[in-house]
């Protein structure tokens, strides 16, 4: 467990510091064509009852057939988790009665998981970072879906996600604030997506929480926890637990005892509030479903998914730090979705010189692309200006055809108007002007015009900025900024 609770993090109460604790389980809807016992589409939208098999149905005499890709996803998924792989694990059944749920049960895997124990590392705004353990991975189906608002006086069901195979994945109870928990979900859903195991689409309902929260005296024994279920973004997630952490302290303070229940989380108001009660928590009497046998494979089966499983973020984070000198901050930035990741190394890809330029074009993805996106509301995906556009403007930079600031203005017209970037240099006169006789006539004549500003600039140095401001500005911005100053500081006496 982590001990990497900074008194700032702690909740000042009445009574003296409090210590949060927060662990989750993650519903994570596994990517695939089909479900996880029947051949019926997994399709998100359709109409309702339209992709629905006699198993998922639970027509009488129908039988599972475990679908092999679904497994695949699954010890996939538990690699990138870097976990145990369990060669055996049981499929049982978890009984209760709804009416999303035609079989009486769903079919679930309770004492013997496919994937154990494993560890998500997750870096902070801080700069810090935890690590979360992974108490296991289980697959499970989904239920159907209740429609209330369709008619006056019935209810309808949409079996359409009935069987559809999800990953639940239970962290231990290491995260300490919201703030945690938050980049925790964040890292878990940047796995997934670059496994290509979940898309992660929390809109959708492809990915949700159950987020058990305590509090306890920081160090002491852990208290007793709520389990708010199935919150269903990033930010509600962070709400309930900062809400159930001060409503518990509350209680304790007030000398109440904290009941073990389940809630919900109220995104209008921002509250939890109870659902059940731990003595009202049901019996699912689960057993091993009789009409599927354990599933077994072998461990060279694990070891050919290992050895095909794509770089994932932590990997892709070192080697960008390795290979192109980027700070932790900005390879965390362009690692933290597949998407970025993916259009930042295609851009490399299309570098004269990734070597000597790779540093230069992160700055340009995070800084210029990034922030552009962001002021018109775009994803990458959206992105006008390409891969291949943007490692042409770098290379310009980069062989000193144009100055950076030259090169904003062109990356302005790419974004507006496309086109090939080293052709509109040419075109538009953009070209950075490195002709040293040229800039040197343009210093001279400034400091003709200037004689009393050099007269100052030997006693007052930091001024050399302002004779460098006025040379840009005659020369369109286009003079060499480093020739610039070289030749101000021999002409200056500097
Ligand atoms: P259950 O099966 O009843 O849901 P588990 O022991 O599997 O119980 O725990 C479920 C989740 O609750 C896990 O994510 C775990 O980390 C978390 N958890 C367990 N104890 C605590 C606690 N005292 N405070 C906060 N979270 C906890
Ligand atoms: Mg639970």
């Amino acid at each position: 467990m982590n001990a990497t609770v900074k008194p700032s993090q702690l909740i000042k109460g009445a009574t003296g510091d409090w210590e949060i604790v927060i662990g989750l389980e993650v519903h994570a809807q596994v990517t695939s064509n089909s479900k996880l016992f029947s051949g019926a589409s997994t399709e998100f939208g359709g109409e309702p009852n339209s992709h629905v098999s006699l198993v998922d149905a639970a027509m009488p005499g129908m039988l599972p057939v475990i679908n092999e890709a679904c497994i695949r996803q699954a010890v996939r998924t538990g690699l990138g988790l870097k976990a145990q792989i369990n060669l055996r694990s049981v499929f049982d059944r978890k009984n209760y009665f709804y009416p999303d749920l035609p079989q009486g049960y769903q079919i679930s895997q309770y004492k013997s998981p496919i994937v154990g124990e494993g560890e998500v590392i997750v870096d902070l705004d801080s700069g810090d970072s935890i690590t979360v353990g992974i108490e296991r991975l289980h697959l499970e189906q989904d239920a159907g879906k209740l429609l209330h608002d369709q008619h006056a006086t019935m209810s309808f069901v949409d079996l359409n996600r009935s069987g559809v195979a999800l990953m639940e994945i239970v962290s231990k109870p290491d995260m300490r604030t919201s703030e945690q928990a938050k980049a925790y979900v964040a890292k878990l859903r940047s796995i997934l997506r670059y496994l290509g195991t979940c898309d992660g689409d929390m809109e959708k309902g492809s990915l949700r929480a159950d987020v058990n929260v305590s509090v306890r005296k920081p160090g002491g024994p852990l208290g007793t926890r709520c389990e708010i279920k199935n919150v269903n973004s990033i930010r509600f997630i962070g709400q309930a637990i900062e809400y159930e952490a001060r409503r518990q302290i509350g209680i304790l303070e007030d000398g109440g005892p904290i009941d073990q229940e389940t809630r919900l989380f109220d995104a209008v108001k921002g509250e939890t509030r109870s659902m059940r009660s731990k003595e009202e928590a049901h019996d699912y009497r689960y057993f091993p479903d009789p009409d599927l046998l354990p599933l077994e494979f072998s461990q060279a089966y694990v070891d050919a998914l290992k050895a095909e499983l794509p770089e994932l973020p932590d990997a892709k984070k070192a080697r960008f730090i390795r290979d192109f000198a980027l700070s932790p901050d900005d390879a965390g930035v362009l690692v933290s979705e597949r998407e970025s990741a993916d259009f930042y190394e295609a851009v490399l890809g299309k570098l004269a010189n990734a070597a000597r330029d790779g540093k230069l074009a992160a700055n340009w993805v995070i800084n210029e692309l990034f922030g552009r996106l962001n002021k018109d509301g775009h994803g990458i995906a959206a992105s006008p200006v390409s891969a291949a556009q943007l490692a042409a403007i770098v290379d310009l930079i980069g062989d000193a055809t144009i100055s950076g600031k030259i090169a904003k203005d062109l990356f302005e017209i790419v974004w507006q108007e496309g086109g090939d970037p080293r052709a509109l240099v040419e075109t538009r006169g953009m070209k950075q002007v490195t002709d040293l006789g040229a800039i040197e006539k343009v210093v001279d004549d400034i400091i003709a015009v200037n004689p009393d500003k050099a007269a100052q600039v030997r006693d007052k140095p930091a001024m050399i900025g302002w004779f460098v401001g006025q040379v840009m500005k005659s020369s369109g911005g286009k003079a060499n900024p480093q020739a610039v100053n070289d030749i101000l500081k021999s002409k200056l006496g500097l």
